[in-house]
């Protein structure tokens, strides 16, 4: 890089939210450059592997012209709580799902990754990967001015820089939006495998038409030994997206090993049949922020704003990440261009990027939802006591033991009463009614 690059705009990433706000400032007119420090955007980026369209034509209302590398439609999509040896499924299979496109599909992010970027550079920006930004650069009044990066003579200069590092938020605190590092009470664990198996068979396994289907299902209960935590299992074009994640507390407290419990989860009775005889062509393991609404970073400094994982925006309840990303980027980038028209890029003008989100769906969820870890946190055999108690229950309940129903019914009760008095679980169902509504 020569001395004294300037550009309108810096982007630090190449995941969704750092792509999205590429994509709207070079659209918008700016000169924005992207840096990712992968060998190409979604490089190093791995997900669960549901992706929503909604956000998508948002930024790109003609993506679906522009093909992208998506896996398989959703089509059919819910829950299974597994006890030991079994599973009590809700699923739920729609026509809806199959008009196209599809409002979520599943995605490998080493595909589609580079796929949005390159719409980014269609439109203008200039995308520099194999560079780390290591710091950011500041004038004497405290406004963030550019970056440095470990390239040699490194430095870029702009009046705006947005960070959509992703997890690893040390930009974000190195810009004295958020005090600390994350505790491991707020941030998940997953680890998530790639198995490939041929779509024939993937289709026959999952009851499956065709290629234009695809099931996404999410597990909880023995999946992660029935503590707070969920388990994933989604089908892409040729293979298997299998994961599990848990509070990165839970693996320190209990001992135990991200990848043993996965290990543990892809041999359970209901799970094994469907993996056998795939093979393992991808592992690794990312961090999820779960900091919820009340502990995000500031989202805008002078110079600077912050976007995506970086700022906590997920909702892991209904597995959205991506799409909160791709929309506050966008909002990050309309931002930047309105201070660009008034030449402010003050935080008081910036601000207006936290009012835009307060009013779209992606704080009034991370706002409806602020209490949700705290609740399973107090709660910490929800999941494995529901689990267990309901595959118990459904198996007295589908089970012809020739006694009358009425005997049925109250075995059923008494072992309700067992396990989970009535009190605890009217409390747990008005602490969990509590967490949902915010
Ligand atoms: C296991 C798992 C399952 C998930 N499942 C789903 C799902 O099914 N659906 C969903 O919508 N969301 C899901 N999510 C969440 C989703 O992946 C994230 O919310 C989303 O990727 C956030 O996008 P982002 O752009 O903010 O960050 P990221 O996607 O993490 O991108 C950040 C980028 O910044 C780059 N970077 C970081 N630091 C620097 C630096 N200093 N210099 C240069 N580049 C840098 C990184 O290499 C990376 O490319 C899941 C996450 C995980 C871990």
């Amino acid at each position: 890089m020569p001395d004294r690059l300037s550009y309108d705009a810096i982007v630090v990433g190449g995941g969704p939210a750092g792509t999205a706000a590429a994509l709207v400032m070079a659209r918008g007119g700016l000169s924005v450059i992207q840096i990712e420090r992968g060998r190409f955007a979604g490089a190093k980026n791995i997900f669960g592997g549901v992706f929503y369209t909604h956000a998508l034509a948002d930024v790109l209302p003609d993506y679906w012209e522009r093909k992208p590398p998506f896996e398989r439609p959703v089509t059919e999509q819910g829950y299974w709580m597994l006890s030991p040896d079994s599973a009590l499924r809700i699923m739920h299979k729609s026509e809806q799902y199959r008009q196209e496109p599809a409002g979520a599909y599943t995605v490998l992010r080493a595909r589609f990754d580079p796929w949005f970027a390159a719409q980014a550079v269609e439109a203008g920006a200039l995308l520099i990967t194999r560079t780390t930004v290591t710091r950011l650069l500041k004038d004497a009044r405290g406004f963030v001015i550019g970056v440095d990066t470990d390239r040699p003579d490194g430095q870029v200069y702009a009046p705006i820089v947005i960070i959509a590092e992703g997890v690893n938020n040390l930009l974000t605190r190195q810009a004295g939006l958020i005090a600390s590092d994350l505790p491991p009470r707020y941030v998940a664990l997953s680890v998530k495998e790639y198995l490939s198996m041929p779509p024939k068979e993937l289709q026959a396994r999952f009851g499956l038409a065709g290629p234009r289907e695809g099931v996404a299902i999410d597990i909880f209960g023995d999946a992660t030994l029935g503590l707070p935590g969920t388990a994933f299992l989604y089908t892409d074009q040729a293979g298997i997206s299998i994961g599990v994640g848990m509070l990165l507390e839970e693996f320190v407290c209990h001992r135990l090993r991200p990848y043993d419990v996965l290990a543990r989860f892809k041999n359970h009775p209901v799970i094994r049949p469907y993996l056998e005889g795939s093979e393992s062509r991808e592992y690794g393991a990312h961090l999820i922020p779960e900091m919820g609404y009340d502990r995000m970073p500031r989202l805008a400094g002078n110079g600077v704003m912050v976007a995506g994982d970086a700022a906590g925006m997920v909702d892991a309840l209904h597995r959205e990440g991506t799409n909160l990303a791709i929309i506050a980027g966008k909002a990050a980038a309309e931002t930047a261009l309105a201070a660009h028209e008034q030449g402010d890029f003050s935080a008081a003008f910036l601000s207006r990027y936290r009012r835009d989100l307060e009013a779209s769906f992606v704080l009034k969820d991370m706002k409806q939802y602020r209490h949700m870890t705290d609740f399973l946190d107090s709660t910490p055999g929800f999941m494995g006591t529901y689990a267990n108690l309901l595959n118990d229950a459904a198996l007295r309940y589908f089970t012809a033991h020739g006694i009358p129903k009425r005997s049925m019914e109250r075995e059923i009760v008494s072992l309700l009463r067992e396990r989970r008095s009535f009190t605890g679980i009217a409390w747990d169902m008005l602490k969990l009614m509590r967490a949902m509504r915010g």
